[in-house]
């Protein structure tokens, strides 16, 4: 199984696999170059030996606070010193942090290099991996510093997925019903029948799912290479999500804030009546189902309110959202993907889900 991905003057697969080493070791014998695999210290640890023995490698501490601008110099320096030029390949491969840091790496080494997409968390194999968005985080916010830059190949192998731990499953999960409630109601209808065995974790083949949900970025990705305009739908549950995560201090995982941001959103385009009712509860029925939370607890709404407010989405001031009008399909008006929401109906809408 392979997917297509074209954007202006790149093109490139994401390569379903079993075999994930083979797979790689065939696209770098074309390629005959020099390379360099980058994999947090979790990652590194479960599978030394990939894709092969002895290849060359840079390990950093796993977790979302080495998406730094140090650990990026790290990685140059090593590869300076280690003199890999222009026609150098970088290797990703763990979860959408290392994917991040060696994307961006590849963007501005000697003014971009090749890289390679061997994702290994579900969010990664679902989403991050395809797109070529790559980000580093500041002090002040997430992924503030970025560039786009395309992969030469995505390579996924849902069998790494053996190892995920079950708390990590929730953040791809949440990233996968999100793809299916903006572009693909079958999709939905698919989870809504398979929730109880997909919480089977380790016994459920995830490839279908991680196959749509791949599909439908790639086809966000290639109408809106830079987020000019279709690719904001990739937002939703996320403006509300990332409020959340940061009004907890982090203390809800990303996972389980885009659930919730999820199911308030829904909420929001139902009361402002652009989402049928049936709907929004069919897509809170589908969170409940895989056992995502229906309550943020001891967060205050205002603060939630807050942080959305400051949303990178928003013009002039006001609170924008890419708001579902059936499971399947996005609001658009006149190309324009995102609505303005007044505060009140926000407020609304989080006071159902948050508790003191
Ligand atoms: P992550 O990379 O930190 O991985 C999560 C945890 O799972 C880590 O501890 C990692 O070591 C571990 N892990 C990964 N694969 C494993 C495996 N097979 N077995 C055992 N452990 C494994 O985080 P993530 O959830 O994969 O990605 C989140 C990051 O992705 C965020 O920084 C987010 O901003 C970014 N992101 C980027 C894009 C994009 O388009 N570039 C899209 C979505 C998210």
């Amino acid at each position: 199984m392979k997917i297509r991905i074209k954007t202006s003057g790149h093109e490139y697969h994401a390569i379903f696999s079993g075999d994930a080493g083979g797979e790689l070791r065939k696209v770098l014998k074309d390629r005959g170059c020099r390379v360099i695999l980058v994999a947090d210290s979790n990652v590194a640890r479960l599978y030394p030996d990939f894709p092969a023995a002895g290849i060359p490698k840079f390990v950093f501490r796993a977790g979302e606070s080495s998406k730094t601008s140090r650990t990026y110099l790290e990685l140059s320096n090593a590869m300076a010193r280690a003199g890999m030029g222009r026609d150098s390949v970088i290797i990703a491969f763990g979860g959408g942090v290392t994917l991040d840091i060696a994307g961006f790496t590849a963007a501005t080494y000697m003014r971009g290099i090749g890289y390679l997409n061997v994702p290994t968390s579900l969010l990664a194999m679902a989403d991050a991996s395809i797109g070529g968005k790559t980000a580093l985080n500041l002090k002040s916010g997430k992924n503030l510093i970025g560039a786009f830059h395309q992969p030469s190949a995505v390579i996924i192998d849902a069998g790494f997925l053996k190892t995920l731990p079950e708390r990590e499953w929730r953040n791809g999960m949440a990233e996968m019903v999100k793809h299916a409630v903006i572009a693909d109601s079958g999709y939905f209808e698919d989870m809504e029948k398979n929730a109880g065995s997909a919480l089977k974790f380790s016994d459920f083949s995830y490839t279908g799912w991680i196959y749509r949900s791949a599909g439908i970025k790639a086809g966000i990705v290639e109408r809106d290479e830079k987020e000019n305009g279709v690719r904001a739908v990739l937002n939703f549950g996320h403006t509300i999500g990332h409020g959340l995560e940061l009004a907890s201090g982090c203390r809800i995982p990303h996972g389980i804030a885009v659930a919730l941001g999820m199911r308030c959103e829904s909420w929001i385009s139902s009361s402002i009546g652009l989402l049928p009712k049936t709907e929004m509860e069919r897509i809170d029925a589908l969170l409940d189902a895989l056992k995502f939370p229906r309550v943020a607890a001891k967060v205050n709404p205002g603060s939630v309110l807050d942080f959305a407010g400051k949303d990178k989405k928003n013009r002039s001031g006001a609170i924008r959202f890419s708001l579902p009008s059936v499971i399947g399909k996005m609001c658009e008006n006149n190309g324009l993907w995102t609505v303005e929401v007044k505060e009140r109906e926000i407020l609304r809408a989080l006071e159902k889900i948050c508790s003191a």
